[in-house]
């Protein structure tokens, strides 16, 4: 296999260890295949067969490096909860290369787990089975749902315990992205006061992630507005699908506009702009609710970092970055109100006035009402058909919904297209865990199961009703930990 090392080249100066010796992943005593995923290996490809020997977990595990290659961790920066840290970089985590995808374009193969680098700080630089899984779970569910995102190439066991507050198993997660940039990228090479650094980072993002940039009048400008644009979009159908990232620091936001770092992310069952999961997000920050805001500020963040390069005039840069991102609020809105007529089958002519004050009333009904987001949108479809009680049967407030369904109906809702973009199956939180802790066990079955439901999220199936329900009472209230 060939691994290209294009990061590497055009920025040596955020990837470690410079171009000296490559850095070493850890041994791996007993390493196991929990789990790959054959469509993207080969869409990337990669021999499955090849993947499934002992040299390809070795090199799933960072172990065996193919000839050429110069595995690298990148450097980055970025605000954690509000909060800078300069210096924050890959410390448990590898760029092996880029691979060529199908459809032409490069993408990252990068390891998680995989061993100390020198932005490790305090940490082991490992991570554990479950939260592996997690990720591979949750962002297979995401593209699955449509949704631009990193994608999970493998997680293979280690056979070696990893110390958190008791002693896990340890795994390595392989994943695929566009690429590894992040607004913390450029916070990094702005940081520097190197203008060359920072001018290469952007051009090659721009080469990378949005080309026709280059063709701009103000090429760096132009690449901050598609990263705006691409960040509303995203945004907008994390927030159509309840997906609560939990933990936006700028350091995970990508240019490319793909969801990255899945840590204490997870899905809202009851709709609630409050909801929160991340046990260390005491002050909801990241919300869901919060979440288009969040967006906006770390944009604001890759504007300030992007300063010197639009215009050599910094007045005139700073009127330049604050047009730019004045964007950000009508691009999610309009995505956002698109997604959510799409979601009630009605028509894009619909005049806003008609929708949004319908729109606006549900969601206090379902806030109102403690109704699941995700099977409340799914049972609208049968109502559309004309069968109005499952979705009726989720509200306490019955005579509120029956008016509601009344006003909606009379606007002539597609059933079969609301089918098509309201998911049946989500990762549900309850699955999630059951999932996880079985495989922490050694049980793959119901990770397995899950994953067949998840992957397929539009298609319902007899036999998968557990899949589409919320979780039972006895469950409680849902806590998620960064870091894990
Ligand atoms: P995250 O919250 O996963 O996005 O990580 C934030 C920062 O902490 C990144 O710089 C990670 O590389 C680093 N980090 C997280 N877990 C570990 C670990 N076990 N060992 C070393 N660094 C870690
Ligand atoms: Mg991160």
């Amino acid at each position: 296999m060939t691994l290209d090392d294009q990061f590497a080249r055009a920025l040596p100066e955020m990837a470690l260890p410079w171009q000296a010796e490559p850095w070493q992943a850890e041994q791996a005593p007993a390493p196991r295949l929990l789990v790959l995923n054959g469509q993207l290996a080969e869409e990337c490809g990669l021999d499955t067969d090849w993947l499934r020997s002992s040299e390809g977990l070795r090199l799933l595990l960072g172990t065996h490096v193919p000839d050429g290659a110069t595995p690298v961790a990148q450097a980055y920066a970025g605000h954690q909860f509000g909060h800078y840290a300069p210096r924050l970089g890959d410390g448990r985590a590898l760029l092996l290369g880029e691979v060529v995808h199908a459809d032409g374009h490069p993408r990252d193969l990068h390891l998680k787990g995989s061993g100390r680098t020198p932005f490790s700080r305090g940490g082991d630089g490992l991570a554990a089975v479950g939260p592996m899984l997690r990720e591979y779970v949750v962002s297979e569910a995401m593209h699955a749902l449509g949704i631009p995102t990193t994608r999970s190439l493998a997680v293979v066991a280690t056979g070696r315990p990893v110390r958190r507050d008791t002693l896990l198993p340890g795994a390595v997660l392989a994943r695929v992205a566009s690429s590894h940039l992040r607004v913390g990228s450029f916070q990094y090479a702005r940081a520097t006061d190197d203008v060359d650094l920072l001018r290469r980072l952007a051009d090659h993002a721009i080469a990378r992630h949005h080309p026709h940039a280059a063709d701009a009048e103000r090429p760096h400008l132009a690449l901050f507005e598609a990263v705006v644009a691409a960040q509303a979009s995203l945004v907008a159908r994390w927030m159509l699908v309840g997906f609560v990232h939990g933990v936006m620091n700028t350091d995970n936001m990508t240019i490319s506009g793909e969801t990255i770092d899945y840590g204490p992310c997870a899905f809202m069952e009851a709709f609630d702009p409050a909801t929160v999961y991340s046990s260390i997000d005491h002050a909801g920050r990241y919300a869901y609710g919060n979440q288009p805001l969040v967006a906006e500020w770390n944009l604001a963040r890759l504007a300030e970092a992007l300063l010197p390069l639009l215009s050599d005039d910094q007045e005139q840069a700073i009127a330049l970055a604050v047009e730019a991102l004045g964007a950000f609020r009508r691009q999610y809105n309009g995505a956002w109100s698109t997604g959510m007529r799409a979601k009630l089958g009605l028509p894009d002519s619909l005049d806003d006035t008609v929708t949004s004050p319908l729109v606006d009333e549900l969601l206090a009904l379902l806030q109102d009402n403690h109704v699941d987001h995700t099977s409340f949108y799914r049972r609208l479809g049968t109502a559309a058909h004309g069968d109005t009680e499952p979705a009726r049967e989720l509200f306490l407030d019955l005579a509120a919904i029956d008016d509601w369904m009344a006003r909606w109906r009379a606007l002539g809702p597609d059933a079969d297209a609301m089918q098509r973009v309201n998911p049946a199956y989500i990762p549900r939180n309850h699955l999630v865990e059951e999932a996880l802790t079985a495989a922490t066990e050694g049980d793959l079955g119901p990770l397995e199961r899950l994953l067949d439901a998840v992957t397929a999220p539009y298609d319902e199936r007899p036999g998968h009703e557990r899949y589409a329900a919320p979780a039972p009472d006895d469950f409680g209230a849902y806590r998620t930990f960064c870091g894990t």
